[in-house]
């Protein structure tokens, strides 16, 4: 069997939470199919203390518990290479750089991801030391960093080649170019007095690719403005934004 395209590592002190993501659907195909592969390490295993402690209270008092340096220092130095360019080892933190779809696009070219998922309090900041990128999931706090890990991984397994079914179809997806993406409509044609817009009946693919681009962007002019600050647009795409600003207006 060939070695998988992307191997992911989860070092956690819950390993359980990671085997409901991955024993459905598409990430249970990816995992059968060998493209991907998961391991999850639990920090208690390298506990230093007979009765495998893996936390404290803070130093200088506060409420919760902090995972010690040491135990998570030793299964990260264990199982990664922070020297090696085609791993990366991510703390998940609400502190980390926000987590977007081009940096997905990045990760998924590397070899090998781990993932460090912190719990309780959070970590001990010496830990910061052992890690080359940090990322948070958004502007919010979870229990624990397993959810933030799987939300990374799926998002990134997802661009893996062979994962998804149709290679290309993400490149459609939001933010991959950034834009959100054009709405879909399914059969019915009509339903509850509602049409499927005429022109992807028709069967006229230079219409329908014009219409979905236009779609595309007023989705993105209506509901994230933000994303239009920063993006190159083509001729036809500044044209098709002003017809939009005017109808909209
Ligand atoms: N005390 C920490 C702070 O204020 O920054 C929050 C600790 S949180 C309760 C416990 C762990 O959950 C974190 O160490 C991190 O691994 C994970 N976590 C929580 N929210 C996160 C987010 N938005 N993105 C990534 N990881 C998160």
């Amino acid at each position: 069997m060939n070695s998988p395209l992307l191997h992911f590592q989860v070092f956690t002190l819950f390993p359980g939470m990671f085997n409901g993501p991955v024993s459905e659907s598409i990430l249970k195909k990816a995992l059968e199919k060998n493209i991907i592969s998961i391991e999850v390490i639990n920090f208690r295993d390298y506990a230093e203390s007979k009765h495998q402690t893996v936390d404290d209270t803070p130093f200088g008092g506060g409420q919760g518990m902090l995972l010690m340096p040491g135990p998570v220092v030793s299964a990260i130095e264990n199982h990664t290479d922070i020297t090696n360019p085609n791993e990366e080892v991510i703390l998940v933190s609400p502190q980390g750089k926000p987590f977007v779809q081009a940096d997905a696009i990045a990760l998924a070219k590397k070899k090998k991801l781990s993932f460090v998922c912190g719990h309780y309090e959070g970590f001990d900041e010496r830990i910061r030391d052992y890690v080359t990128a940090e990322y948070s999931i958004g502007d919010y706090v979870l229990t624990g960093g397993e959810l933030p890990a799987m939300v990374m991984i799926d998002c990134i397994a997802r661009l893996i080649p062979g994962v998804i079914k149709e290679e290309d179809s993400y490149i459609e997806d939001s933010f991959y170019d950034g834009l959100l993406e054009y709405p879909h409509y399914t059969k019915p044609r009509e339903y509850r007095g509602k049409q499927v817009p005429e022109v992807l009946l028709s069967g006229h693919h230079e219409n329908i690719r014009k219409w979905r681009l236009k779609e595309s962007l007023r989705r993105t002019f209506l509901r994230r403005p933000d994303l239009l600050e920063n993006k190159i647009l083509s001729e036809e795409e500044r044209r098709l934004l002003e017809e939009i600003r005017n109808e909209e207006s």
